[in-house]
C-alpha cells in the first residue's frame, strides 16, 4: 500500500496563543516523519509532499501529489478565535465530500480522542466548496481518486492540548497508535527483518529467519559485505564480541576488534607472535595455526 502524507503548514506558522514556543508547522513536520517510519514498519510505501519545513507548496498540488495512493493524510492541529480557549479540545478530520475516506476517518478521529484524551469527542466533518471540497488539499487529492482528509489533533487554542503536543514522547505515542489504526484498517501486518548482521548504538548482532538470534554461544556465520565466513562468539544479550573473551568453553580467544570484514573473527598468533585472522581448515575443521 501506498501514502501520502502531509505536513499542513510550512515555515513557522500558527503560532499558539497559549505558549508562544509552539507552532502548528513544527508539530505536524515531527509528527508526519514520525508517523512515515511507523508506517514503512508495516510494508507502506510512504510518499510526502515536502522535501524539508521551510518549503510551501500549493495547497491542491499537495493533494494532487497523492497520485497512486491509497490514502492522502493531512495533518494539523486546530485553531478557534484568536486567543485562549480551554473550552473547546475536540479532533477533527475534515474529509472528501464523496465520503472516500469517512470510515478511516472516523477511526483517527477516535485515535486522536483516545490517545490525547481530548474532553470532548472525535468526529468527521465534510465541507462543501465552490467547486468540490473546500479545502484544497483535499480537493487535490479527490481529483487524482485518493481518499484523502485532514486530521486535527485538537487545538492549539488550548492549552492542554498545547502542552501536550509539544512533548515529542506524546508525538511518538501518537504517531504509532495512528499507523496501528491505519494497519488494522487496511490489513497490514509488520514485516519480518530479512535473515542478516543488524547494528544498533550497542554493537552487532545476527537475527536469523525465523526472528531468533545467537546469544550466548558460538556461530558460524557469512559476514555481511565481504562474504568472509568464520565463528563469532555472542554475549547474553545476542550483541557479536570483540578482543579478548572468554568464551563458554572456558577458554580464551582474541576477536578480531578492527570495525570491517573480519571484525568479531578469531585471530591467532603466527610464528612471531603477531596476531593475524585465523584461516580455516575445512577437513579437518579446525583453525590452521
Ligand atoms: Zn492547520
Amino acid at each position: 500500500m501506498k501514502i501520502c502524507l502531509d505536513a499542513g503548514h510550512y515555515g513557522k506558522y500558527n503560532q499558539s496563543p497559549c505558549n508562544g514556543a509552539y507552532y502548528e508547522s513544527d508539530m505536524v513536520w515531527k509528527l508526519h516523519l514520525m508517523l512515515k517510519k511507523r508506517l514503512e514498519e508495516y510494508g507502506v510505501t510512504v510518499i510526502t509532499t515536502r522535501p524539508n519545513q521551510e518549503t510551501n507548496r500549493e495547497l491542491y498540488d499537495r493533494g494532487a501529489a497523492s497520485a497512486g495512493c491509497g490514502l492522502f493524510l493531512s495533518l494539523h492541529s486546530n485553531a478557534v478565535g484568536s486567543g485562549r480557549n480551554d473550552s473547546i479540545d475536540y479532533p477533527a478530520a475534515y474529509c472528501a465530500i464523496n465520503h472516500s475516506a469517512d470510515d478511516i476517518a472516523t477511526k483517527l478521529a477516535a485515535c486522536v480522542e483516545a490517545v490525547m484524551q481530548t474532553k470532548q469527542e472525535g468526529r468527521i466533518e465534510h465541507i462543501k466548496g465552490k467547486n468540490g471540497d473546500y479545502y484544497g488539499v483535499v480537493r487535490g487529492a479527490t481529483a487524482v481518486g485518493t481518499p484523502g482528509l485532514i486530521l486535527e489533533h485538537s487545538f492549539h487554542t488550548n492549552a492542554r492540548s498545547t502542552a501536550w503536543l509539544m512533548d515529542d514522547g506524546n508525538l511518538e505515542r501518537m504517531a504509532q497508535a495512528e499507523a496501528d489504526v491505519i494497519a488494522l484498517h487496511y490489513g497490514l501486518t509488520k514485516q519480518q527483518r530479512p535473515a542478516g548482521w543488524y547494528e544498533d548504538d550497542k554493537g552487532w548482532w545476527y537475527q536469523h529467519e525465523d526472528g531468533t538470534y545467537p546469544k550466548g554461544c558460538w556461530e558460524w556465520l557469512r559476514e555481511a559485505t565481504g562474504g568472509t565466513e568464520g565463528w563469532y562468539l555472542f554475549d547474553d544479550a545476542g550483541y557479536m564480541l570483540t578482543g579478548a573473551q572468554i568464551a563458554p568453553d572456558g577458554r580464551m580467544y582474541y576477536l578480531c576488534e578492527t570495525p570491517g570484514i573480519h571484525e568479531g573473527q578469531c585471530m591467532v598468533t603466527n610464528d612471531q607472535g603477531a596476531l593475524r585472522i585465523a584461516e580455516y581448515d575445512f577437513d579437518r575443521r579446525r583453525y590452521k595455526l
